[in-house]
């Protein structure tokens, strides 16, 4: 496929930069079934997955197009056992690399291999600091298996990772799960609150946590901080929810991020693939440079020009550049919208319903649709989510 479009900004703003983070999607098979996961809601439904030869070519063009870190996720990257081969490459060509895992298939051998081939990081999840909740919100017994393999990731010498995602379900563990990444020897530990696209927003009723849940969560992180100093850096990544403006969403579309998934498709961010009547390209037929720079899929959300009303003539429209177009599109249907978490967009009226409901006690909610775990027998096309 060849397309011819503008190579600087379609908006005619400033000159296009690289795709500085390319965040490769080996596969979409994963051993978890995690409640929030970032996947697809039809992921069942992807395409067959790059082999390893189109992957060495997405790196190579990737890194001559100025992309200098890579993360490696999935699903879990581990199922391709062709992982130590993408990484030796990727080091070869100068990237800063980073595997995100859930830890199942990191053995001693496969963890030799990989620093052998020059792996820089390693993100590790856990889903809670309890064996109970973090098994039951991943539907596996992996609580025990993910603590061998963080000794595994601290053994080998590189520096230990811990993420996790908080919900209403487990930000009450905040404090043991601060503790776990202390006692595993955590250098850095994300506090990730979930944020409502693919599973989560299928089970946003279940995972949104009240406002005071949240700031009891924030004010024990901040004592945490304070405790443990430079022992740990410690992260925590607030819901847009509870915010009255959106973020400045992947710091732009086709800005920096690059995601490339299992089957090929080019996407802004991970979760674009559900935006309708987006023609994204495929690396099987378009190069990466030519997909950032002249692919029409990756210049429609980029500069001012495609925003409307109340987006196009407000003055705060360079600080967040209209939010997320995934979650205009999940909550108005229509993409080019307002981000309805801000305040000024007429639909922000739907997260405040979210956010009234999320005050309630769950006594007082026994009609909460029950949870949806990831697997393919619950994958459903991808569709508005929540109708207004
Ligand atoms: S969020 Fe859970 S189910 Fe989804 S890819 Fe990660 S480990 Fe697998
Ligand atoms: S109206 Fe649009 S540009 Fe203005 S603050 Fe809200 S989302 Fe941002």
């Amino acid at each position: 496929m060849s397309e011819s479009a503008p190579q600087a900004s379609a908006s005619g703003g400033p000159e296009i930069g690289p795709p500085l983070w390319l965040l490769a999607e080996l596969t979409y098979r994963c051993p978890l079934h995690c409640v929030f996961c970032y996947n697809p809601v039809d992921f069942a439904h992807a395409g067959p997955e790059l082999g390893t030869d189109d992957w060495l070519r997405v790196l190579r063009e990737a890194r001559a197009a100025g992309s200098v870190q890579c993360g490696f996720s999935g699903g879990e990257p581990l199922l391709r056992d062709d992982l130590e081969v993408l990484v030796a490459e990727a080091h070869r060509l100068g990237f800063y690399t980073n595997l995100l895992t859930s830890g199942v298939g990191l053995t001693q051998e496969r963890a030799a291999a990989l620093k052998a081939a020059g792996l820089d990081h390693i993100q590790l999840s856990f889903q809670d600091s309890t064996k109970e909740l973090n098994d039951f919100l991943s539907h596996t017994k992996t609580f025990d298996l993910k603590r061998r393999v963080a000794d595994t990731i601290k053994s080998h010498g590189w520096p230990m990772v811990m993420n996790c995602v908080i919900h209403r379900q487990n930000i009450d563990h905040i404090g043991t799960i601060i503790e776990l990444a202390v006692e595993l020897g955590a250098e850095y530990l994300e506090l990730a609150n979930n944020q409502y696209y693919s599973w989560a927003a299928l089970n946003r009723d279940q995972l949104l946590p009240s406002r005071a849940q949240l700031q009891r969560a924030e004010a024990l992180t901040n004592d945490y901080r304070q405790k443990l100093g430079d022992r740990i850096r410690i992260f925590f990544v607030v819901p847009d929810y509870y915010e009255t403006r959106p973020k400045k969403c992947m710091n732009g579309w086709g800005n920096v991020f690059l995601t490339i998934t299992p089957d090929g498709y080019a996407l802004p961010c991970h979760t674009a693939r559900m935006l309708p009547d987006i023609d994204f390209p495929n690396v099987r037929d378009m190069r990466v440079d030519d997909i950032w720079h002249r692919s029409p899929a990756f210049h429609r959300f980029r500069g001012f020009a495609w925003m409307k009303e109340p987006c196009r003539t407000c003055p705060e429209q360079e600080k967040d550049l209209g939010g997320c177009r995934c979650q205009a599109f999940m909550l108005s249907g229509d993409a080019a919208n307002a981000d309805p978490v801000c305040s000024k967009s007429p639909q922000h009226y739907l997260i405040e319903q979210a956010v009234a409901r999320a005050q309630l006690p769950d006594a007082e909610r026994v009609d909460a649709k029950p949870l949806v775990f990831r697997d393919p027998a619950n994958a459903r096309p991808a569709s508005r989510f929540f109708e207004p």
